[in-house]
């Protein structure tokens, strides 16, 4: 199992120094499961090569019990590939022999370890469950060239076929600690086998390594699912922290957000009239299942809960914080059966297409599109109009115009500092209009609150329905 580094950027024989590996010897470090050797097949001023040689013990695997699992005490636990493909193992090694690097820590040359030097990597016999396709959806979006070249199962017998592993060339321009924990984290997932117990601090590691590029990974959920081994409840509780790395951390000042904005809004009770009006639509487009998306604490929630006609209600949000307090206001653990079994609630995103939002038949988002970033906007229209598809969607946002008639808001200011924007009605119902468009929704706008003559009412809110 070898890994090769290389760097042509100029004196190239600084990649000692940030691997803390002199290029003029050669070093051998005992692991659990073996031998990780490092040397320099190269190292001149304008090319420089570290390699990791792993010399894996299988004998040693069986005693430490870190052998492929389910296996036993059989014959599999002697006689496996785990020696000679750039397993996991080689993870384990990158963290130990090179933890510094990977850490981004370089005591001689601290300047260089932020700066994006051009690396060119070589994996012999990299193990790739998912084929060359998977190994680059892993790596392309993170801004690596790759090759891979196929290896046959053995020379010798060519009618054997392929094995699933590849040699490996990848090259970049990034910091080295970034490639390192790319590394670190990929290559398990690319080997399928079970080598080691994965517990909780292997989320821990994950979210660590995978700090500053994983949460908006395109293949982020195989990612962590195959790096924690298909243990589905590390792997949920990995990426709902994910989804709210992602997220800025939404429950920063969720708490402080409702009172404000409650105040701000109190003298008409407009939070009242808005959930009489979103629960009005809900009811009368005649739905038994109804999403909350954006519930927060769970007013709402009350509401459809109080109503027989709504038998699934499920309220979402990216607030893991804003889900407990709903949980607790509603009384969920106490809950008459019965009742409980008509509600759920879900820790998710509206940024990620999420199978569970399909299927009901009404939907609502009050008071959130206005939470979330404009560039993901268009992912919000696909996440509910094109996958979730409810056939009503009732989304209420503030009407800009109105702000000057809160004798609490300072001219010019938002509602609330978590806004992201606050829409006037032309712009809320142009973009309505598009979606309907775009996914085949009729649309009809409807005013919250008292109606000014020019500016309209403090609240806006469209229905969606099914054209
Ligand atoms: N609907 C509730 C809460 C509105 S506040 C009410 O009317 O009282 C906005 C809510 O949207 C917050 O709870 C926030 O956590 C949630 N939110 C913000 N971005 C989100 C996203 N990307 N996915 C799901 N919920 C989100």
């Amino acid at each position: 199992m070898l890994l090769t580094i290389s760097t042509t950027h100029e004196p190239a024989t600084d990649l000692g120094y940030l691997l803390h590996k002199n290029p003029a010897k050669a070093q051998t470090f005992d692991l659990a499961f073996g031998q990780a050797h490092v040397f320099y097949p190269q190292a001149a001023e304008n090319i420089c090569t570290a390699a990791l040689l792993l010399d894996i013990d299988p004998i040693a695997l069986v005693r430490t019990r870190r052998g492929p699992a389910g296996a036993g005490r059989s014959l599999e636990n002697y006689v496996n590939d785990r020696p000679y493909v750039a397993s996991s193992f080689l993870s384990v090694a990158i963290a130990q022999v090179f933890g510094s690097a990977l850490g981004g820590r370089s005591k001689d040359r601290p300047d260089l370890v932020d700066k994006p030097i051009p690396l060119k990597v070589t994996l012999a016999a990299l193990p790739c469950r998912g084929g060359e396709a998977f190994l680059r959806k892993l790596f392309q979006p993170l801004g690596y060239q790759v090759a891979a070249e196929g290896r046959a199962l053995d020379e010798q017998f060519p009618e054997w076929g392929a094995s699933r592993c590849f040699d490996v060339t990848l090259e970049c321009v990034m910091p080295l600690a970034d490639m390192l924990s790319h590394l670190y984290v990929l290559i398990p997932v690319l080997d399928d086998d079970k080598h080691y117990w994965v517990g909780q601090d292997e989320v821990e590691k994950l979210l660590r390594h995978g700090e500053g590029w994983l949460a908006d990974h395109p293949e982020r959920d195989a990612i962590v699912r195959g790096y924690l081994k298909r243990q589905k409840h590390l792997a949920n509780d990995a990426l709902a922290r994910l989804l709210e790395q992602d997220a800025g951390d939404p429950d920063e000042g969720e708490e402080q957000h409702a009172i404000e904005e409650t105040a701000a809004e109190e003298k008409t009770s407009l939070n009242t009239q808005r959930l009489g009006a979103v629960l009005a639509a809900l009811k009368s487009c005649g739905a038994g299942s109804v999403l909350d998306l954006g519930c927060g604490e769970g007013k709402l929630l009350r509401l459809l809960l109080g109503e027989k006609q709504f038998v699934k209600i499920l309220g979402m949000d990216v607030s893991f914080r804003a889900l407990e307090i709903a949980a607790e206001r509603l009384h969920l653990q106490t809950m008459p059966e019965k009742k409980r079994a008509r509600i759920n609630l879900m820790h998710g995103s509206l940024n990620y297409r999420d199978r569970r939002l399909e299927g009901f038949e009404a939907a609502c988002a009050v008071e959130v599109l206005e939470h979330l970033d404009p560039p993901r906007l268009a992912a919000f229209g696909r996440v509910v109009f094109e996958f979730a598809r409810p056939n009503t969607m009732v989304i209420t946002t503030p009407n800009r115009e109105y702000n000057g008639q809160w004798e609490t808001l300072p001219t010019g200011q938002l509602r609330h500092k978590d806004h992201r924007f606050e829409w006037t009605r032309a712009e809320f119902q142009a973009w309505a209009n598009g979606i309907g468009e775009r996914f085949g929704y009729r649309v009809s706008f409807l005013p919250v609150g008292p109606v000014h003559p020019e500016v309209g009412p403090p609240t806006q809110m469209g229905v969606f329905t099914h054209a």
